[in-house]
């Protein structure tokens, strides 16, 4: 499927079927989305590529590790490559995505005026292991 900014001067497609989505609650994620929790999938790198406006692509790494990458021309968040073999996807920049959403992490740092539904995986921190995490998210437990 293809995922494009508001802007739809950057453009990624993922091949195959896109994994289950996620919702981050963490404070860093918040801040990104200006929201209560970002949505998000994991895909692997292989199965990813960008179609246009990789230029545009503006990028801020917390000393911690934290990436956000942005369109530097409408401020959407977009695709990041990590740990060389994952690429985090915002979902939101797919449009007519269908498919479910089923883990919500960090949920110690979810704000009072949020309400999540219970998922199949609930996490009050970051998952144990990250790829079995990205496992699932692919191809279930
Ligand atoms: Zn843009
Ligand atoms: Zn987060």
């Amino acid at each position: 499927m293809i995922g494009k900014c508001n802007c739809e001067a950057i453009a990624f497609e993922i091949t195959g079927s896109v994994p289950s989505v996620y919702h981050c609650y963490c404070t860093l994620c918040q801040k990104q989305g200006g929201t209560a929790s970002n949505a998000g999938t994991i895909t692997y790198a292989d199965k990813f590529r960008w179609l246009s406006g990789e230029s545009s692509i503006q990028k801020w790494k917390k000393e911690t590790g934290f990436s956000s990458n942005f369109c530097k021309l409408c401020g959407s968040p977009v695709p990041n490559i990590f740990k060389s073999k994952y690429v985090w996807v915002p979902v939101g920049l797919i449009t007519g995505l269908n498919t479910n959403a089923v883990a919500n992490i960090w949920l110690s740092s979810k704000p009072t005026w949020s309400e999540p539904a219970q998922l199949e995986l609930n996490c009050d921190t970051a998952p144990d292991d990250l790829e079995k995490f990205v496992q699932f998210l692919n191809t279930g437990i």
